[in-house]
């Protein structure tokens, strides 16, 4: 697909001339426009309304300083960033993210990616995304504790349960989460739903920490069987070793699939015979560790440094979910001769605009993050609905409730692709379906 319609190929321009060097941000936005072309060919109203000059610019960007007292006594300083993208269907929301990559270019494109994300989950959330550049690698509990609070001490400012509901990105889970919390409601002396992820002894919810994962698999699983497969007996790859990545391994095994590869920043694990779930839990979540120590539960297994080559594993489905364009033209080949016929996405843009074209070309599965990957902010807004209530739910409940919301968006991809001429491309539907709903929703509201 080309983004060739002259009113939008003004607004890419005008894009990449304000935000310098934002290439992520510039990435995200020109798919989103692409998408579109379809929509303001269809109804003018889109155009004469300026609501794409709109949508595009953040509401609101904070950058801050971060200093933090490192063990031996030392003052150090990091950037804090929230991007409040846009607030008409509900509060800003989305996730923090902790690692040395994080730009504001980055948290840009998080944040705009998050507005349709949202949309589709047909809960009243709005789009936002923020982090920082420190690195917890090699950071004592301490340190991490004292970044926590030292970041909530200026982020708690700029958020609250009506305005803007944090929750976790890479990096930042369950612990971080806690440590933010207890900071938040320290200063402000309220206990209030003001960051999703929480402990569940202190307002989280059951299966959130299940959510993306099982819902990256809910949304496959739909498109597989619109299409005439499923997971049952297919051949699986994922990246990652992280929230969503242990998650979707657990589900698409228990959907009848098995997970031979994952990774971490460092390399790729290989098993033939499956790899062992339990083993890398014990290794991520409880050790902190590398995923080269799988080695030492299956010595069988292999090892290779660096992780571009996990997509050379040949496979049926790959379930890219560590981070942003980590499947590039030459992989996505890979893929397509190894016989993979479906792509779905856990990670953030995980694929380059090349890669995309590539699963077109040889048609391919593409399931796009912000519909496949949905299940972890919907499951944010189900907790949000529980703090209100001041109510827990169960987890088959809460459970229940994730997959008919991935049933859904697949189905509203699938019904939008082929209202607009495209059958078969989510990623166009998911664009559109996301679009509209906000569109309309800032053209009633005018601003
Ligand atoms: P985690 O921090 O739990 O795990 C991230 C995993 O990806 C780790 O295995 C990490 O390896 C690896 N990784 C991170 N950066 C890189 C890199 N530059 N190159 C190779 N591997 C890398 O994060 P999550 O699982 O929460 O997030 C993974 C992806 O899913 C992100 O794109 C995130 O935006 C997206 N996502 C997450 C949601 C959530 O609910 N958590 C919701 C929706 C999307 P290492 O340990 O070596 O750093």
């Amino acid at each position: 697909m080309e983004l060739t319609n002259e009113y939008l190929l003004g607004i890419q321009k005008k894009v990449e001339q304000k935000n310098p060097a934002e290439v992520e941000f510039h990435q995200a936005a020109k798919e989103v426009l692409m998408s579109l072309q379809p929509v303001v060919e269809k109804d003018p109203k889109y155009i004469e309304s300026g609501v794409i000059e709109r949508i595009i610019e953040p509401e609101r960007q904070i950058m801050f300083r971060v200093p933090w007292v490192d063990d031996s006594g030392k003052i150090q300083v990091n950037r804090g960033f929230r991007v409040q993208f846009n607030s008409a269907i509900g509060p800003y929301k989305g996730g923090l993210r902790f690692h040395p990559t994080v730009n504001l270019g980055v948290i840009k494109f998080l944040g705009f990616e998050q507005i349709f994300k949202n949309s589709l989950t047909t809960l009243p959330m709005g789009g936002g995304k923020g982090g920082s550049d420190f690195d917890p690698k090699g950071k004592s509990e301490g340190e991490i504790m004292r970044f926590c609070q030292s970041f909530m001490t200026e982020l708690y400012r700029h958020i609250g349960p009506d305005t803007d509901v944090p929750a976790g990105d890479i990096n930042v889970g369950g612990r971080e989460i806690g440590y933010m919390f207890g900071q938040y409601k320290r200063i402000t002396n309220t206990f209030a739903g003001v960051l999703t992820g929480k402990g569940l002894t202190f307002g989280g919810s059951l299966a959130r920490t299940e959510a993306t994962g099982y819902g990256l698999c809910y949304f496959t699983e739909n498109m597989l069987q619109a299409n005439g497969k499923s997971f049952k007996g297919q051949t699986v790859v994922i990246s990652g070793s992280g929230n969503v990545a242990i998650y979707a391994h657990q589900k698409a095994t228990e959907l009848g699939a098995k997970v031979v590869a994952m990774c971490d920043s460092n390399g790729y694990v290989y098993d033939k015979n499956g790899i062992d779930l339990a083993a890398i839990k014990q290794i991520k979540e409880v050790e902190r560790k590398r995923i080269k120590e799988y080695l030492n539960y299956h010595p069988d297994a292999e090892y290779h440094e660096g992780c571009k080559g996990i997509w050379t594993i040949p496979c049926d489905i790959a379930l890219p979910s560590a981070t942003q364009n980590e499947i590039d033209e030459e992989s996505a080949k890979a893929l397509a001769a190894n016989g993979c016929y479906c792509v779905s996405e856990g990670s953030n843009m995980s694929s380059t605009p090349e890669a995309i074209e590539v699963y077109f070309a040889n048609k391919m599965l593409y399931g796009p993050a912000k519909a496949a990957n949905a299940g972890g902010v919907a499951v944010s807004g189900l907790e949000m609905s529980q703090n209100s209530e001041r109510l827990s739910w169960t987890f088959e409940e809460v459970d229940n409730k994730l997959k008919a919301i991935m049933k859904d968006i697949f189905e509203n991809c699938d019904e939008k692709s082929k209202a607009y001429g495209m059958p078969g491309n989510y990623m166009a539907g998911a664009n559109i379906a996301g679009f509209l709903k906000v569109a309309d929703a800032m053209i009633a509201q005018g601003n």
